[in-house]
């Protein structure tokens, strides 16, 4: 057996129902390393609890009631509100807030006397503030640092998802997609992870960024592992989430192992042009060559406004985030200002005082957007763009089954490189936005690595609810190389 740490969570579950160790033993194991935390990857860590849930999973084991991933530890983005732990959404406005009920996703990937998965929860993990940002740089407790590179970031905004499994910290962990922020620090950290369909799994009890785009999804090292989580946090929601799809999970790992003889993919010219740094292209072309060995097609296509992607994101999704955020103002959740005059001085100090600079950057932006005289010229244009970008998807999907690409344009950019240029991370998530304007399902998976020797990741983007068949081809790439195998060094 490999030691506990580098096992996936396909091994590690399959290790718990042998009984060749114990839920217990394995939640030991996993909170002795992540003591100190390394990376400042968590937020929010409580060894009381987690002994308990791998007690309750040691005791399902034994009763032969366990659940799918029974006893196999995860670590949940901070966006994610937890019961048994505090939930900042990396913001100093919640600090001290503790949720009374659980998200709905880490209630199905929790407890499996509620129905769940049986995975064991060690932690709240670190993010960007209100998930708004791209290097994990905007969280509000502190920079999280990129296990194979400690200058440089690990991606965002779920950079302590993806430091805390390529770390081995845990061997997965939730994180949340609102524009790229599951794809891109997997690829920064050298791991997979997934975004599903648009409402394939429920946003209830997920911290609301841009609710018409945020979607929820596993990181692990392997696709195998993606796929195992995925199953368990899919499904419908229709009490609690009304946008979730009625359509049900699905047994991912049943179709891992398909051939790729014959598949089509579709290679976008506009995610291959300047602004693309050598070694990623260098990177996305050796994949691109494993997968013709693998008997797949590589079909030229087009995604004429994937430039426009970045405008239209960052009108729609700061419109949406100054709505969503007006329910911090003091009185509901968290923080509240200690001196003020009136009720409305209360809100102006609490919000000054809570928010970080960046999350009032898109508050103001949102709001203008929005305003009268500004609505027509702004937002009413970028949701007609939003649509004829979904459509550009549909077009292409006629001459291929998937796409690939680039998940970012360079590999994890050093702290401060970006520091007081904003846009330079929005221009970033060129190639992460398209898919997230269209609901459309996208998947980040190792493919080698660049410049200081990071990793690359490429970038799968299947039509709706065609996950199974974006996890496959990620798979069999796994299966023809080693890259999701490589640690960092000291790991
Ligand atoms: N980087 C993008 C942003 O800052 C995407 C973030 C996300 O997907 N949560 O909004």
């Amino acid at each position: 057996m490999n030691s506990l740490h580098d096992m996936t969570v396909a091994e590690l579950a399959q290790a718990l129902k042998a009984k060749q160790v114990s839920a217990v033993e394995v939640a030991t194991g996993f909170l002795a390393r992540l003591g100190g935390n390394p990376h400042n990857a968590f937020l929010d860590i409580d060894s009381e609890v987690t002994l308990a849930q791998a007690q309750a999973s040691d005791a399902r084991l034994a009763a032969g009631t366990a659940g799918l991933l029974e006893g196999v530890p995860v670590g949940h983005k901070d966006v994610f509100v937890t019961r048994d732990f505090a939930t900042t959404a990396g913001s100093k406005i919640l600090t001290g807030y503790r949720s009374p009920f659980d998200a709905t996703l880490v209630q199905k990937l929790g407890a499996s006397a509620s129905g769940g998965a049986g995975m064991v929860t060690v932690g709240k993990l670190n993010c960007d503030e209100f998930a708004m940002g791209s290097a994990n740089e905007n969280s509000a407790f502190g920079q999280v640092t990129n296990p194979w590179d400690t200058a440089r970031v690990p991606g965002g905004s779920s950079g302590g998802s993806a430091a805390a499994v390529a770390a081995r910290l845990v061997p997965a962990a939730t994180g949340t997609d609102t524009g790229g922020s599951i794809r891109q620090p997997a690829s920064f950290c050298g791991i997979t992870g997934i975004k599903p369909t648009y409402g394939r799994a429920s946003r209830y009890g997920m911290i609301a960024y841009a609710s018409s785009l945020d979607q929820g999804g596993p990181m692990a090292r392997t696709a195998e592992d993606c796929a195992l989580l995925l199953r368990a946090m899919c499904g419908p929601d229709p009490d609690r989430d009304s946008t979730s799809l009625d359509v049900p999970a699905e047994d991912f790992t049943a179709s891992l192992n398909q051939s790729l003889e014959g598949l089509r993919i579709g290679i976008p010219k506009e995610f291959f042009g300047e602004g693309l740094h050598a070694d990623v292209r260098a990177a996305v072309d050796g994949a691109l060559r494993e997968y013709e060995k693998l008997g797949a097609k590589l079909v030229p296509i087009s995604l004429p406004r994937t430039e426009l992607s970045i405008p239209v994101y960052y009108i729609i999704a700061p419109a949406e985030a100054s709505s969503n955020l007006s329910r911090f103002d003091g009185v509901k959740f968290g923080h509240r200002a200690k001196d003020y005059t009136d009720l409305v001085d209360m809100y102006k100090k609490t919000r000054a005082e809570g928010f970080g600079t960046e999350v009032k950057r898109r508050i103001m932006t949102g709001a203008y957007v929005l305003s009268h005289g500004y609505y027509d010229a702004y937002y009413l244009q970028a949701q007609k763009i939003r649509r004829m970008i979904a459509d550009d998807f549909q077009n292409a999907f006629k001459a291929c089954d998937v796409i690939a690409g680039p998940v970012a344009p360079s590999v994890a950019w050093k702290f401060g490189e970006n520091a007081g240029d904003p846009v330079a991370d929005y221009l970033a998530d060129i190639f992460t936005l398209p898919a997230s304007l269209a609901g459309l399902p996208g998947m980040s998976v190792p493919a080698g690595f660049g410049t200081g020797g990071m990793p690359v990741g490429l970038q799968l983007i299947g039509n709706y609810f065609k996950e199974a068949q974006l996890l496959n081809a990620a798979h069999r790439l796994q299966q023809a190389t080693d890259f999701h195998l490589q640690k960092p060094a000291g790991v």
